[in-house]
């Protein structure tokens, strides 16, 4: 375990075989908390404790390697790498309400949906939650902003590494210099519904968001392999229980696709299977990768769409894109693996 992975009582437990003094845990939680990189940074610590420490295990929070800042908006992208050389990305965003990151929960993505950058990437693992937490914490400290929320819509699938995801939503909450709980992280799935039951079950006031993007299974098969697995009715039977045990609404992702899922038919038919559920819609004109060849629906499309939904008892936005001038939207972030 690396020193980011552990929660306070781990924490505790692990330093006291190295240093009786009960405060040296809490110190080095809190530099945690605050992202530091490498134990020199932990200037209030002995130096000798620091080579102590140094010589047992790694701090665990990513390394920011690159910066990239949207001329548009504003949205700064991080590309970051991990002790072993995995390379991931994190983003940061700024709304009314305050900053936003994205986080990623793997390095790489098991999925295969067809209009998602990090497709043709491949898979390298998972990442740990204190990989997760420190994308957040190092962003943060580089940027000195506080930030108020989180979304694990980065790359990856958060319910392929369900316990890291859950762990890392916990650290958040624990650590001090980040503390944001559990109404501020949002996690995205691509309709894992064993994760959607397991989380419905964890008492958490954590939100969810189910990437749909079709409204029947035929569509939907083309565009994500995940529905073969479990087709669109079982995924809302899941959300379903989701919002009922939870009290919480769904957020559906649908990116629109020029000629595949964009026509009113597809929009009356989502509104159908909707109408009941306690969920909102955001629509999203899908952004352009370099291999899926998907054109983003015309804006025309996309307001009849969205009145079509809205018409049919759908509650729908459309969504702002954040830093498409830097591949930092929706689909568009990818790892690469670093060989040294
Ligand atoms: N695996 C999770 C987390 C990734 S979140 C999930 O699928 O939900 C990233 C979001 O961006 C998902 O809703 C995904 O479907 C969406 N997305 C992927 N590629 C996109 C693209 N090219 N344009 C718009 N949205 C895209």
């Amino acid at each position: 375990m690396q020193l980011a992975d552990m929660d306070r009582l781990e924490m505790n437990e692990w330093l006291a075989g190295i240093d009786p003094a009960a405060y040296r845990a809490a110190q080095v939680f809190r530099w945690i908390g605050r992202g530091a990189a490498c134990f020199d940074d932990m200037t209030d610590l002995p130096r000798e404790l620091r080579a102590r420490l140094a010589s047992r295990a790694a701090v665990g929070i990513p390394e920011v390697v690159g910066r990239l800042c949207s001329a548009r908006d504003g949205t700064v992208k991080y590309v970051l790498k991990t002790a072993d050389g995995n390379v991931v990305e994190s983003v940061l965003m700024e709304y009314r309400h305050g900053f936003s990151v994205c986080v990623s929960s793997q390095a790489g993505c098991r999925m295969g949906c067809a209009f998602c950058a990090s497709r043709p990437q491949g898979f390298a693992r998972s990442l740990s939650p204190g990989e997760m937490f420190g994308q957040v914490a190092a962003v943060s400290r580089r940027e000195k902003k506080s930030v108020g929320h989180v979304v694990v819509m980065g790359i990856g699938e958060p319910f392929d590494n369900y316990d890291g995801t859950l762990k890392f939503v916990r650290l958040l909450h624990e650590h001090e210099e980040t503390n944001i709980g559990y109404r501020k992280v949002t996690i995205s799935t691509s309709g894992i519904l064993p994760g959607i039951l397991r989380l419905s079950e964890e008492g958490l006031p954590i939100g969810l968001s189910v990437s749909l993007h079709a409204s029947n299974d035929a569509v939907r098969e083309r565009l994500m392999p995940v529905n073969r697995k479990y087709s669109i009715d079982k995924l809302l039977e899941g959300c379903k229980i989701y919002t009922d045990r939870t009290k919480r609404r769904v957020t559906f992702e649908y990116a629109l696709i020029a000629g595949v899922n964009d026509a009113p038919g597809d929009a009356r038919e989502l509104a159908r299977r909707l109408r009941h559920m306690l969920c909102h819609v955001n629509l999203i004109p899908v952004n352009r990768t370099e291999d899926s060849g998907f054109r983003p629906s015309p804006k025309e499309r996309v307001r009849r769409f969205a009145e079509l939904l809205s018409g049919g008892g759908v509650q729908t936005t459309v969504r702002r894109e954040l830093g498409s001038d830097i591949a930092a939207a929706c689909g568009q972030l990818r790892n690469t693996v670093v060989t040294q």
